[in-house]
Formats: structure tokens, sequence, C-alpha cells
């Protein structure tokens, strides 16, 4: 743990990016788990405790530039955004998850190279510019937990 917000630490000096209190306040609440998303709501409001003249927007704009950096995925919910430490080492790379639906962890998972023919045939003239890909499931330690009940 205190190794990612060193190198959490380190990216956003290496980016030029000035290490103020805020920024460091939102490593150390990100960090608590890093492998799970956070609502950004409630990141906000956390962030507003501690902080009570800080805006909506500094915090989303500094969550952002940590996606930017590679410091952190942001991901859309159905009625909200959350936010995670990431799960490389902040290369940046694209990569899928597994998302445990009791817990909530997240584990990064491999896939096979991503067969976009298959899909372009799907869809003649279209342009595919993307895609966001999720298993879901519980996770090893949830599942123990269920059989042995
Ligand atoms: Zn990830
Ligand atoms: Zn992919
Ligand atoms: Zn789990």
């Amino acid at each position: 743990m205190e190794n990612l917000v060193v190198r959490a630490e380190t990216i956003i000096k290496n980016n030029q990016l000035r290490l103020t209190k805020q920024r460091r306040s939102l490593i150390n609440l990100l960090v608590h788990q890093p492998d799970h998303y956070l609502d950004i709501t409630m990141v906000d409001r956390q962030m507003r405790e501690l902080y009570p003249g800080i805006s909506h927007n500094t915090i989303y704009r500094n969550l952002e530039e940590f996606e930017e950096l590679g410091l952190v995925e942001i991901t859309q919910r159905s009625n909200c955004r959350a936010v995670k430490f990431s799960c490389a080492d902040g290369t940046h790379q694209h990569h899928h998850h597994f998302i445990c639906q009791k817990c909530g962890r997240v584990q990064e998972i491999q896939m096979p190279k991503w067969p976009s023919d298959f899909y372009e045939q799907q869809l003649p003239g279209a342009q595919i510019t993307g895609h966001s890909f999720e298993l879901y499931g519980l996770c090893a330690q949830c599942s123990r937990q269920q059989t042995s009940k």
C-alpha cells in the first residue's frame, strides 16, 4: 500500500503536476481499497469533508488528471461514475476486469486478442472505436465462503 502511494506520487511529480495536499488526500482515499471501485460521489463527499471549500469541479478535474496519467481507472456505472486505483503499473495498458458481485473486488484479466473482424462483419459500414468488457461473478474468496456455509 505504501508502495502504491509512492508510485502515485512519483508519477505525479514526473508529469510536472504539483503534489498538492488535495491530490495527496485523493490518493490516500483511493489507496485504501485499490482493488474496489468507489462511487465518485462518495469520493467527492469525503474530499469535501476534508476540504470544505473545495468545488466538485476541482475534485473531478483532479480525478481526470489522474486518469490521464494512468493512475486511476474511471468507469461509468448505471447511475454514476466510479473510480479505482489503476490495476497495472500506470502504463495505461488496455485490459479487462473480473468484478466480484458480492465484495466488489476487481481483478485484472487477460483476454485473447480481440476478434475485431468478427464484429466488423456484423456491422457493415460502421467504425468500431473501442470496447469495454467486464466479467462478473463471485471471487474465489466469496465463492469459498458460500460453499462452506
Ligand atoms: Zn484495471
Ligand atoms: Zn479489450
Ligand atoms: Zn468477492
